[in-house]
């Protein structure tokens, strides 16, 4: 077997659960894309990551890369396209190369779907997909949150109550969990709107001025990786081990479901790596 463990993602889940493995002495390998193009990686401070108030999201995730990598886990910068179990072992598809593991662990975090235009440009500049991550940066000042997922409007609320002068809008009816201090827009045509940060969310062609944009979507699903994998909505359904609906094939992080944070995605990305370790060794031939 040319590797015990196969990470798909290099996130935070991804590289937590190699650190495991690898201090389970095994052989692992990681296969994400390139560090530029990691989200978290756009990140300004992160304030929520328990012993490391000072960190920017780039230079968190160079620390995690440089760990794992010190722990002698391979990182390969590419594409999964594809997981086929075997029953004794799994094929992974990544670009024109195929490699064999004993176990797989899925940390590919969420798609955040079709982006509206200017969002990539003012990622991190204003645009934030956390409502509890970023919330506190915009206090006493107007910002918008797009509503695209059944817990937006809670989400909302949140913002509203620890001091955010909120807009919401969002294609559909106004959300009945919505409180009824937050004015509400509808809207379908969207595009963000600034300078060096966001100043506007343009919605039908009318600029709604604001420091912060708020879109809350719901995940993509990533069971389209794995022929036959159980989904929990748009998330990998997974147990309190991490493991899959399919043996030896775990996941962690924002792909298994809320809230979508680090400590979280490093926590469940530490017990998969585990119990892929153990399930390798239980499963290892001779
Ligand atoms: C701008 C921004 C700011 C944030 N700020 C905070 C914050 O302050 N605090 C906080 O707790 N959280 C924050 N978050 C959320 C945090 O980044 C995520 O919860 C965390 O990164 C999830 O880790 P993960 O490993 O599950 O997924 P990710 O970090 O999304 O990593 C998944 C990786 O897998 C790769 N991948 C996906 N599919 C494949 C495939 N098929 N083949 C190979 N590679 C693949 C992706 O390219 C990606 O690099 C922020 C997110 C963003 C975007």
């Amino acid at each position: 077997m040319a590797y015990d463990i196969i990470v798909v993602g290099n996130g935070p889940a991804g590289l937590s659960a190699a650190v495991q493995a690898k201090a389970r002495g095994k052989k692992v390998l990681v296969v994400g894309g390139a560090p530029s193009d990691i989200q978290l990686a756009k990140a300004g401070l992160v304030r929520n990551y328990l012993g490391m108030p000072d960190l920017s999201g780039a230079e968190m995730m160079e620390r995690f890369r440089s760990h794992a990598r010190e722990m002698g886990a391979e990182l390969r910068t590419g594409r999964v396209l594809g997981v086929m179990p075997l029953g004794e072992f799994f094929l992974v598809s990544i670009g024109s190369e195929v490699e064999e593991a004993g176990a797989v662990v899925l940390a590919t975090g969420v798609s955040y779907g079709a982006k509206l235009p200017g969002e990539e440009q003012f990622l991190g500049r204003g645009v934030s997909y956390c409502a509890t991550c970023d919330g506190m940066l915009y206090r006493n000042k107007d910002i918008v949150v797009v509503g695209r997922s059944a817990q937006a409007p809670e989400e909302a609320n949140y913002l509203q109550k620890i001091g955010c002068r909120v807009t919401y809008v969002s294609n559909g009816p106004r959300p009945a969990e919505l409180s009824g201090e937050i004015p509400y827009r509808t809207a379908a045509r969207l595009e963000v709107v600034g300078g060096q940060t966001v100043t506007a969310l343009k919605a039908d062609g009318e600029e709604i001025p604001c420091a912060g944009l708020f879109l809350l979507r719901a995940a993509a699903s990533p069971v389209d990786l794995v022929p036959g994998l159980a989904a929990d909505g748009p998330y990998v359904q997974v147990d309190r081990n991490m493991a899959t609906s399919i043996p030896g094939l775990f996941a962690a992080g924002d792909c298994v479901g809320q809230p979508l944070q680090i400590s979280k995605a490093v926590g469940e990305g530490m017990i998969a790596g585990h119990r892929a370790s153990e399930y390798v060794d239980q499963h290892k031939k001779g």
